[in-house]
């Protein structure tokens, strides 16, 4: 039995807004794996299995979070997922995916790479070095307003139905996966389908298009040579919807009504976590049918699946509330095991 790895934390920088604005840094790594909080009225340390600073490169989340093991693990035929959440602008998509090319003909820096270009190429280098056949594609959906979106499929994103049997637990219906055998053809496909996300009624700043939906972003399948089919594993990211939207209220129309839908899926997925918290013998039922996202992630939260969660926190004294609130969340996320 493996478990999953507790929670990494990674502290973004103090943005030039912040600095301007003269918000105090009151995050601090203290090195040994605690982040400390203090402020006015908060003293708290925490205590995980890898704090990432604000110096921290991408290549050392990479490395330092456990991600490549993952890769292999994937590679061996698990279900593997990785997880970022805490509030919008806390790094999560910078994380996964790095910062936006700064235009069509300037991609963003090699060096600026996520998670998830990082775990490609290991996935690539490692089918070219066993010279097998390990084949890879990959997927791309978005959950909006309760809809799971197809953003691989052409035109609009288009809602697709989730089923459950049996043999496959819960899965999307004529969910499009597109083979891939580059690191090139892998990433321009995931930035297109991405800008697509932003495209739609978008608009910089906090209310961004990006950041009411949910990625899951793209289970890749591995199988093993001549092996049988359930040998398949999985690498699947997911890029949470801002947290603090949960406690948004008086919003009006179409925004309340997507409020309430990032509301209950991330309620629902909190909810999941701290059930499976519990110790085995004291668990009862686990609500995974509650959201679409929980159905989604039934597999890597409870059953066979491995977890790699990152907790995206911002260091300004501005949004210190909602990192005690992305802490607590992450520690209670961290007494989660599962068997795959
Ligand atoms: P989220 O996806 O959580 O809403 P973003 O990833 O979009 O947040 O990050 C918000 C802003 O902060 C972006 O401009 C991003 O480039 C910047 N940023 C986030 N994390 C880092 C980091 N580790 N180093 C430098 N800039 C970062
Ligand atoms: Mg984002």
């Amino acid at each position: 039995s493996v478990s999953p790895s507790p929670p990494a934390i990674r502290v973004r920088p103090l943005t030039c807004t912040e600095t301007r604005r003269g918000d105090r840094q009151v995050v601090h790594s203290l090195g040994d794996g605690t982040v400390h909080v203090s402020a006015a009225r908060h003293d708290a340390t925490f205590g995980f299995s890898a704090v990432f600073d604000a110096g921290a490169s991408q290549e050392a989340v990479f490395e330092g979070s456990g991600m490549r093991q993952l890769v292999e693990l994937a590679i061996d035929g698990f279900s593997c997922t990785v997880f970022a959440f805490g509030q919008t602008g806390s790094g999560k998509t910078y994380t996964l995916m790095g910062p936006l090319a700064q235009s069509e003909t300037r991609p963003a820096a090699p060096g600026l790479l996520g998670l998830m270009q990082r775990s490609f190429a290991c996935l690539l280098e490692q089918s070219r070095s066993r010279s097998s056949d390990l084949a890879l594609s990959a997927s791309y959906l978005e959950i909006y307003n309760e809809q799971v979106r197809d953003l691989l499929s052409p035109g609009p994103p288009c809602a697709l139905p989730l089923r459950w049997s049996k043999t496959r637990g819960f899965y999307v219906e004529n969910q499009l996966s597109v083979d891939f055998e580059s690191l090139e053809a892998i990433a321009d496909l995931l930035l297109q389908a991405r800008s697509q996300t932003q495209g739609l009624g978008h608009c910089c700043g906090p209310r961004g298009r990006d950041e009411a939906g949910q990625s899951i972003t793209p289970p890749t399948r591995v199988p093993q040579p001549g092996a049988c089919p359930s040998k398949q594993g999985t690498l699947c990211f997911v890029d949470l919807a801002g947290s603090e939207r949960v406690k948004e209220t008086g919003s009006s129309g179409e925004l309340s009504v997507e409020a309430n839908n990032i509301n209950r899926s991330l309620l629902a997925l909190g909810h999941c976590i701290s059930l499976l918290a519990k110790p085995r013998g004291k668990r009862t039922h686990i609500p995974y049918r509650d959201s679409k996202l929980t159905r989604l992630l039934a597999r890597s939260l409870g059953g066979s699946g491995i977890t790699l969660m990152v907790a995206c926190i911002s260091p300004s004294s501005h949004c210190l509330s909602e990192t005690l609130s992305t802490l607590h969340y992450a520690s209670r996320a961290r007494r989660v095991t599962t068997r795959p």
